[in-house]
């Protein structure tokens, strides 16, 4: 009945199940356990009218063309600049730490004679990972490095990992490096922004194909069964393809033990006024329990609408307990050890793929995770 199962209506599953439908005419199925799609991606109007993300917010960027014409078919754009500043003190500072952050924190002497030293360290323009800056022996780089260290990083990644900047990989803080520049971006790429109408919209047309079924409120788990090598749905053995999304380790039942995560609670907050903080983010570096602050309407332009709704988030370690959502892949040697694995038991099944941030147990923006999705459709052609 079926040529394809997909579990997971996720950006992985979606772009997936979208490609093989319509490319390669396969009769598609996608298991969903949440009541709805998109994933992680979901936004909905809250009880106020306000546009929220329901698990944290999500603004799409993308240097690359093919990923970003292939979302285009699906929605419009509500383009923008992404700009963040953390809240240091009575101050509002852009993160990532560039050159206008350098002028903000610094007399203007300093500031300039400080400008000219990184500019001839690293070069107009470049992007230079905080625990690389702090391997500087010069005493002014050092000097920079260690404010950004303790004013940006070291009590945000404490808040969200449980552990300092020098224990978690440094892939992770690389993600927000210093930049030799006067851009006050978040991110550099070409294309950012978010769907016009919202994510889950653009989820909605990509997965209206008369190829592909959906079932939301199902856990794949209900339906699907393994032996040896071999998948059964509903107690018959499968030979189509199968892409998973969800995590590895429950679908073994974790039995070499859970693989670690960081989730998130998500504390929305409304109020009867015009704005609450005036702009999309700000994050909380030196102060305060949660990590960050989004204000929506800022962040999806939504206009015309009465009064106005925030989130805080507040990161925990995932036991697993019903309810909680595994966000971050916890990235080390001895997890990507355990990771492997489950992966070992995966590949024992032929027709079964893994694909996507829990599955790969990898981190994965939208764009990148469309891109890896586009890949493994072709190849399953
Ligand atoms: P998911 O979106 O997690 O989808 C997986 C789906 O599989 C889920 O819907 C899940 O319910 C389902 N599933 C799992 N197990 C089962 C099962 N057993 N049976 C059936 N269904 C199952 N990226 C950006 O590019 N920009 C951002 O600004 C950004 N912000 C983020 C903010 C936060 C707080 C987080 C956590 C992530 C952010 N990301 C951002 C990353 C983005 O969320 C991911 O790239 C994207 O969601 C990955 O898609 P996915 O399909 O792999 O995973
Ligand atoms: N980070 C930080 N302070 C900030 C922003 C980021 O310490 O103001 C660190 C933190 O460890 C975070 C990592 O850099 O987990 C990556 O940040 P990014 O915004 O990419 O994280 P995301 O929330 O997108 O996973």
């Amino acid at each position: 009945m079926y040529d394809l199962l997909v579990i997971g209506a996720g950006i992985a599953g979606a772009v997936t199940a979208r490609k093989l439908a319509e490319e390669a005419g396969k009769k598609v199925l996608v298991i969903e356990k949440r009541q709805h799609i998109g994933g992680n991606c979901y936004d909905e109007a809250d009880e106020y009218g306000i546009l929220i993300h329901n698990y944290g917010p999500h603004i799409f960027h993308t240097g690359m063309e093919e990923v970003y014409s292939y979302l285009s078919r699906f929605t419009d754009w509500y383009h923008f600049g992404h700009e963040v500043v953390a809240k240091v003190g009575e101050k509002l500072i852009p993160v990532p730490f560039n050159l206008h952050t350098l002028h903000l924190v610094f007399d203007e002497e300093k500031a300039e004679r400080l400008e000219r030293k990184l500019v001839e360290t690293y070069g107009e323009g470049s992007r230079v990972p905080i625990m690389k800056l702090r391997e500087s022996e010069d005493a002014d780089i050092r000097e920079i490095a260690d404010y950004v260290y303790e004013n940006i990083f070291l009590k945000y990644t404490m808040k969200q990992w449980g552990q300092t900047p020098e224990e978690i990989s440094p892939e992770v803080t690389g993600r927000v490096p210093v930049l030799i520049s006067y851009d006050n971006r978040y991110f550099q790429d070409k294309y950012q922004g978010v769907p016009k109408d919202g994510f889950t919209p653009m989820f909605e047309r990509m997965l209206d194909h008369e190829n592909i079924e959906v079932r939301t409120g199902t856990d794949c788990r209900e339906l699907l069964t393994f032996k040896e090598d071999a998948v059964y749905f509903e107690g018959e053995r499968f030979d189509g393809q199968v892409v998973y999304t969800g995590a590895l380790d429950e679908l073994f039942d974790c039995r070499f033990g859970r693989l670690p995560y960081r989730s998130l609670d998500f504390h929305f907050e409304h109020y009867d006024e015009e704005a609450y903080q005036g702009r999309s983010v700000v994050n909380y570096t030196v102060s305060e329990d949660f990590t960050r602050i989004t204000e929506f309407k800022f962040l999806t332009g939504q206009q015309h609408t009465n009064g106005t709704t925030i989130v805080k988030e507040y990161s925990f370690a995932y036991t697993g307990a019903k309810g909680e959502i595994p966000y971050y892949a916890i990235l080390n040697d001895e997890n990507q050890a355990l990771y492997e694995k489950y992966k070992a038991l995966a590949a024992q099944i032929k027709n079964f793929h893994l694909l996507g941030r829990l599955a790969e147990y990898k981190y994965y923006n939208i764009d990148a995770m469309t891109k890896k999705a586009m890949e493994l459709a072709e190849q399953l052609k």
